[in-house]
């Protein structure tokens, strides 16, 4: 078989993988591909390569094309696979036992010449392996910081109303429970704005406590906040009273007048607009008889 195939196979497919992972901006699976290959296809190949030669060690002494695979598709692709200065252990190792080869079997002038032209390639190839994947890490974790600042609010560092979408028509069945603050605005009437945005801060905090896996909090937009639950109906109700009872007993104003909240829970299914309105109905059926209560069903259950 002329050897010029597979080298044409190889290169193609490289190229073909470079060119798909430039248009999809995915270099990590590149990197992946290139040492695919390396280790995969040109070892067999050119072992063959030898095995078939028969009465030589290195392919590419008398055979061009197998000279080519070395020195033009080895190197590269040793080099693009390059990701910390120390993976260039295995290419080196590569070249120091490819030059006692060569140098022992053949003339010392030709295996100087090749492992100039190694070394050069695979140098050049690990200097933009290396400069890409430095880039290519910044632009990942500044993308991860700005995904993340998307999701939270300033404020209370909570999940926002955006990220809320997220969780909107997927499989998962939730019980959504809306809370809002009694009374906040005569907060920021009495006490200022800063005071207001305190209280809010502080609860937030008691929400964070209270939050898990199964239980997580939103702020829904100014004094109102969220809770999607996983956990069964009866873990919820008596998970909501406990939180409940924390706030009654911690929430307060600067010189420690108590702030209350009323809460409304919603049906357990998949979430979306209207299962958020029915827990919202609560809600106000509660802020209707009195405040300081959990409504459920369209009647005060805690109080
Ligand atoms: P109710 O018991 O019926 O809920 O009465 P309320 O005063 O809590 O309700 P209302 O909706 O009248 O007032 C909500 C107030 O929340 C009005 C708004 O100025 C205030 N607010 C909304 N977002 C913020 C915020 O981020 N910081 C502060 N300090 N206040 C906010
Ligand atoms: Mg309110
Ligand atoms: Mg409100």
């Amino acid at each position: 078989m002329s050897a010029y195939i597979p080298t044409a196979v190889c290169l193609i497919t490289l190229v073909a993988i470079f060119i798909a992972s430039l248009i999809k901006k995915d270099y990590k699976t590149f990197l992946t591909w290139s040492v695919i290959m390396t280790g995969m296809v040109y070892f067999p190949l050119i072992m063959g390569f030898h095995f078939s030669d028969g009465t030589y060690l290195i392919a590419g002494t008398r055979n061009p094309a197998t000279f080519y695979i070395y020195t033009f598709i080895v190197p590269p692709s040793y080099g693009i696979s390059v990701e910390k200065k120390k993976d260039l252990v295995m290419p080196i190792l590569n070249l120091v036992l490819l030059e006692i080869v060569i140098i022992n079997r053949l003339d010392l002038n030709y295996g100087l010449i090749y492992m100039v032209i190694y070394a050069y390639v695979l140098l050049v190839t690990s200097f933009f392996s290396m400069t890409i994947q430095k880039y290519y890490n910044q632009i990942l974790l500044e993308n991860t910081r700005i995904t993340k600042m998307a999701m939270r609010d300033e404020l209370t560092r909570l999940y926002n109303r955006h990220h809320l979408q997220d969780y909107e028509d997927t499989e998962q069945e939730w019980i959504p429970i809306m809370l809002d603050i009694d009374k906040f605005k005569l907060v920021n009437d009495e006490y200022g704005h800063d005071e207001g945005d305190r209280v809010l801060q502080q609860l937030a905090a008691i929400m964070l406590r209270y939050a898990n896996d199964n239980f997580i909090p939103f702020r829904y937009g100014g004094e109102e906040f969220l809770f999607l639950s996983k956990m069964s109906e009866e873990s919820t109700d008596k998970h909501i009273i406990d939180f409940f009872e924390a706030v009654r007993r911690e929430l307060h104003t600067s010189d420690r007048k108590p702030k209350t909240v009323s809460i409304g829970i919603g049906r357990k299914g998949v979430l979306n607009e209207g299962s958020i309105k029915r827990a919202d109905i609560n809600l106000y059926i509660c802020k209707n008889n009195g405040r300081n209560c959990i409504s459920k069903n369209n009647e005060v259950f805690y109080s």
